[in-house]
């Protein structure tokens, strides 16, 4: 059973390695930013709503992005354990995320901080929009999205720095160098891949 959290600034490559690791350790990886973009590419009531909040770069609100995460969480898959990816947020969301787990006796693990600087992600995002065309990805809306970062989702570092869960990776390098130093900071943990 194994509960993660991975977080990190905007482009840091949350979503890469949440897929890698989510094979590697046999755990579903949750994410809300890909859970909100095939609602918008399918239209739903719920994409009809986050879609201008998005490509502006501002967070979807609490009430919203809670409720589809104590849906998600509540199906068989994730019973087993998960890797959440962009989630939680904001203080309400790590709020939110404590009162489930606490339902089912359950705690986190390890929170996984990927670090990268500034000028590093701002590259690489601006990079993926010419390859993905994210509306999310123009360079207004990342700095934003960096400034919304750095106020709202930093100091969720501290809350769980304080209850001793976080592990710091380097987010530089190539892809499966990152994943190799996740993977080793985790076995340190006593987090064994499946
Ligand atoms: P990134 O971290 O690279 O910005 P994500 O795919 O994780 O990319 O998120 C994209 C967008 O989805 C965010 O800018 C925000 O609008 C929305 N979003 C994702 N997760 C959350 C969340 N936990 N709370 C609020 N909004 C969210």
């Amino acid at each position: 059973m194994t509960r993660l959290l991975l977080v990190g600034p905007p482009g840091a490559g949350k979503g890469t390695q949440a897929a890698i690791l989510a094979e590697t350790f046999g755990i579903p990886a949750i994410s809300t930013g890909d859970i909100f973009r095939s609602n918008v590419a399918n239209e739903t009531p719920l994409g009809l709503q986050v879609k201008a909040i998005m490509a502006a770069g501002e967070y979807v609100p609490d009430d919203l992005t809670n409720e589809i995460v104590a849906d998600r969480l509540s199906e068989a898959d994730a019973r087993a354990g998960f890797l959440l990816d962009g989630y939680p947020r904001t203080l309400d969301q790590v709020k939110e995320l404590d009162r489930i787990l606490a339902a089912d006796d359950a705690a986190l693990d390890v929170v996984v901080l990927l670090e990268a600087d500034t000028d590093v992600v701002v590259g690489r995002l601006l990079k993926r929009a010419k390859e993905q065309g994210r509306i999310d990805d123009t360079e207004d809306v990342i700095r934003n999205r960096m400034s919304v970062y750095a106020e709202q989702t930093s100091p969720l570092i501290d809350v769980y720095d304080k209850r001793n869960l976080v592990v710091r990776v380097d987010g530089l390098g190539d892809v499966a160098e990152v994943t190799a130093r996740i993977v080793d900071a985790l076995a340190a943990r006593g987090l064994a891949s499946a």
